[in-house]
């Protein structure tokens, strides 16, 4: 593809001899000859060095909500920046984005060329606080991520990675200097549902959610893809669920997503309403919190109650979300029924965003 020929040289990455190099940037670490690009198609060797071929290439920028993204804890309905780009590194069957995250099938026309600093003038053109990377994934283009989001700080940004977090512990640590909200997608624990639907592996995904929960650094919320015949049985959400309660904790927001066919699996049916729900149910009984559905346009499992007196805090409808129980105070919104602090954040200044956050 002509357009992916950005000349600014990779992170992340060791050169070998006879002119290979190895990309570190995920669990794939691909060895790459020389005029070679690695599985994902981004990152190339020309002449032993490595390039990020896709360095402020876009694909798609649009204004949209913190709810698309499976954010629900973090300034509801706040205005959210949303770029992606070009490739991918795993090979979901059922990829909603597959027009330009599986490369062979992408077009050059939908390929737009932005430097950090116009991403950042356009946020601030159109008074948005959040840049969000998101879209295929945001992993496979950390070099330009990375210069933006620390253009983004400086004028007062937030910046939102949502993931797959198919990625290797060093280049985590240097997102996670420069990101404030993550929202990770864990398709599954298991490693044989890797093995045939996303051509991945579940552990480096698993400890990446891990490194963010336990640095204790960022917003950081959990969604579960429910794939008909894929990871919509008990077992499915129980492995999952166990999973979640031993390395991270039952206040983080869980969200069962329901999926709709898309790309090579087809021929199945959209994930049905009684699915997400009974997957939500397995979570309150196993003790979570704040377990969701997603891409659900109204229900109760939509919406944030208090966890003191069960009044309504923010009601969403589709993505919509009312704030109707809430009242601001300091860095969290409260309970306008009962004053009990909530569980939600409110977007804080970029001064305040090295400070922990108490989920
Ligand atoms: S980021 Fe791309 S080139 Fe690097 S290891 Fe992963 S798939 Fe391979």
């Amino acid at each position: 593809m002509e357009k992916l020929n950005s000349k600014h040289e990779a992170l992340f990455y060791r050169k070998l001899s006879g002119r290979r190099v190895q990309c570190g940037l995920c669990p794939r670490r691909c060895g790459i000859e020389d005029g070679k690009v690695g599985y994902c198609g981004v990152r190339k060797n020309m002449d032993g060095i490595l390039y990020a071929i896709s360095y402020g290439k876009a694909a798609h920028m649009s204004e949209e909500v913190i709810e698309t993204e499976a954010v629900f804890h973090f300034e509801p309905g706040a205005k959210i920046l949303s770029l992606g780009n070009i490739g991918c590194n795993l090979s979901c069957v059922y990829c909603q984005n597959w027009t330009f995250s599986q490369i062979q099938h992408a077009d050059e026309d939908i390929i737009f060329d932005y430097t950090p600093e116009q991403v950042v003038q356009t946020a601030l053109e159109r008074d948005i606080k959040i840049l969000s990377w998101t879209y295929n994934d945001p992993v496979i283009w950390i070099e330009f991520v990375i210069d933006t989001a620390r253009i983004a700080r400086k004028y007062g940004l937030l910046n939102l990675f949502k993931s797959a977090m198919f990625i290797n512990p060093e280049p985590l640590e240097a997102l996670m200097d420069v990101m404030d909200i993550f929202t990770a997608s864990i398709k599954s624990v298991n490693p044989g549902y890797h093995r045939q639907f996303t051509k991945g592996w579940p552990q480096p995904i698993l400890d990446a959610v891990k490194q963010i929960y336990k640095a204790k650094r960022h917003h950081l919320e959990v969604s579960n893809l429910v794939v008909t015949g894929a990871s919509d049985k008990d077992k499915d959400f129980e492995e999952f669920i166990q999973w979640f309660k031993a390395n991270l904790d039952v206040n983080v927001p869980a969200h069962f997503v329901c999926f709709h066919p898309s790309y090579q699996y087809t021929k199945v049916e959209k994930t049905p309403l009684s699915v997400v729900e009974r997957a939500r149910q397995i979570a309150l009984k196993a003790g979570l919190e704040y377990p969701y559905i997603g891409n659900v346009f109204m229900h109760e499992g939509v919406n944030t109650y208090c966890k003191f007196c069960k009044s309504l805090l923010v009601e969403r409808i589709g993505l919509n979300a009312s704030k109707v129980g809430l009242e601001p105070d300091s860095k969290m919104y409260i309970c306008k029924e009962c004053n009990a602090q909530t569980p939600i954040r409110i977007a804080y200044k970029r001064s305040e965003a090295y400070e922990k956050i108490e989920v």
